[in-house]
């Protein structure tokens, strides 16, 4: 396993292409803008060596024997599914915000399921090769982006019907070494702090669209690959200081980019998927499903530091004991756990894959998810009725700081006298920066978008057999 600084040093060793704000970005472990991302990945190695922490974040691998970081596990148990959302609370509350590392994890564990499926049913022979990339990723403990969204063009249209062919990563090459691809994928969660991207598809596929059925490992710093960092609500706060960022050390969100691919030459060994069309829905059925799983784990942690500083806010402003205010707070916590309950329950109702791995309940895993993208916006509305309109209009941290107008912002920003006013706005920046522009967003459309979850709960859902159900009670025959 590697430790935080081996983690950081692996970074270092690699050359992406990373583009930020019309400069390039060269050193993605000190840069301001991706430092506090690499910072907040870097607690899932960290926490790795931490004893309180060894049952949780570490497991035996299944195919060595050998003591690994959890996130590169291929679940054993359903106990290893609810160790996965304790974790991720546990990381959560933390960092405030996205470790990012979920996602390849999420996707090792449905590239399992689905190589071995394929096999079977084509004679391929993904499944092992895909079994000596992930002994490769244990035994080097790599962070691993899981790379499924395409830039998707007309959603009306199918990959093969795009008017450009590239909106949806395809390969354009078959050679006797390897495949070439040619696309992009957007919304790349911690993709520049991760040392490889695990391509998976999209979207359900018809055979027209068999050169769109591609699965394969690419490195961060591979020829052809170029990474465009997206901007985020507050980030040019990170090159002014420290309290208006709010979290400076973990920012918000996971650092997100569009990857452009432009002919990326990958050698057999890492393709794991090759025009086998036919079992593209279900692959993303599997990953969307592992990642929906965590939203009651990773987002309740991020709902904790809400919870908490909101209540820490009511006491700096003087009224922490006022009735409406523990019952806003109350609702808090009911949102929250109820996203919790969710997490525990689709683990928990998870079985044994036909590969040996286990997966998740869908129809609970979809229902977490759908909950998170109301829950966290109830919350954030709660925290910012209790907090105040000042996290929306405090002026600049500089002039908190400038020796003209500093003792006017001290002075007309105190509240409760047992804190101080800087504390004050600190607190406030925290919950400004958790509870609106991209951490909301994230919240609505990370692990795909509410309708996609809708989909699911219906296709999930028996309702022939719910009918019967009526019609039994109503003495109904027909
Ligand atoms: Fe992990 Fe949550 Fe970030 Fe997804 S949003 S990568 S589950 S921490």
């Amino acid at each position: 396993m590697m430790n935080k600084e081996q983690y950081l040093d692996s970074l270092r060793k690699l050359k992406p292409v990373i583009h930020c704000n019309g400069r390039r970005i060269t050193d993605v472990v000190d840069d301001p803008i991706t430092r506090p991302h690499v910072n907040s990945a870097a607690m899932t190695y960290e926490l790795a060596f931490q004893p309180e922490y060894e049952d949780l974040m570490t497991a035996t691998s299944s195919l060595t024997g050998k003591k690994i970081n959890r996130f590169t596990h291929l679940h054993q148990s359903t106990e290893d599914l609810v160790k996965k959302v304790k974790m991720l609370r546990m990381i959560a509350q933390k960092t405030g915000t996205c470790f990012q590392r979920c996602v390849g994890f999420d996707a090792m564990n449905a590239t399992f399921i689905v190589t071995d499926k394929v096999d079977k049913a084509c004679g391929t022979n993904y499944h092992q090769r895909f079994i000596d990339f992930v002994k490769y990723v244990q035994e080097n403990d790599l962070m691993i982006a899981g790379s499924m969204t395409d830039p998707k063009g007309d959603r009306s249209k199918k990959p093969g019907q795009q008017v450009d062919p590239d909106m949806f990563v395809h390969i354009v090459e078959r050679r006797d070494d390897g495949i070439v691809v040619r696309g992009a994928k957007a919304h790349q969660t911690g993709m520049v702090n991760s040392h490889a991207m695990l391509i998976l598809p999209t979207t359900n596929l018809g055979p027209e669209d068999k050169d769109y059925a591609v699965a394969c490992v690419i490195p961060v710093d591979a020829p052809g690959v170029v990474h465009i960092f997206g901007r985020q609500t507050n980030d040019g706060r990170r090159l002014q200081g420290d309290i208006d960022t709010g979290n400076s050390e973990y920012a918000i969100v996971g650092g997100e980019t569009l990857t452009v691919l432009n002919d990326v030459f990958v050698p057999w060994n890492l393709v794991f998927m090759c025009g086998e069309y036919q079992f593209a829905q279900e692959y993303v059925e599997y990953f969307a499903s592992y990642h929906r799983q965590n939203y009651g784990g990773c987002k309740a942690g991020v709902a904790d530091v809400i919870i908490g500083a909101t209540a820490a806010m009511a006491e700096y402003n003087g009224i922490p004991g006022a009735s409406h205010i523990k019952d806003k707070l109350i609702e808090m916590i009911h949102l929250v756990e109820t996203m919790y309950n969710c997490s525990i329950a689709c683990s928990a109702e998870g079985h044994k894959t036909p590969a040996g791995n286990y997966y998740v309940n869908t129809l609970l895993a979809n229902t977490v998810k759908l909950n998170c993208t109301r829950t966290m916006y109830e919350v954030s509305r709660l925290a910012h009725d209790i907090a105040g309109g000042f996290i929306a209009t405090l002026p600049y941290e500089a002039d908190l700081k400038s020796p003209e107008t500093g003792h006017y912002i001290e002075k007309y920003f105190a509240a409760s006298p047992k804190v101080t006013t800087e504390n004050r706005i600190r607190m406030a920046r925290l919950l400004e920066n958790m509870t609106g522009g991209t951490a909301l967003a994230e919240s609505m459309h990370g692990a795909g978008s509410p309708q996609a979850m809708r989909v699911m709960l219906y296709r999930e859902t028996n309702m022939e057999q719910k009918k019967e159900l009526a019609k039994n009670l109503a003495k109904v025959k027909v």
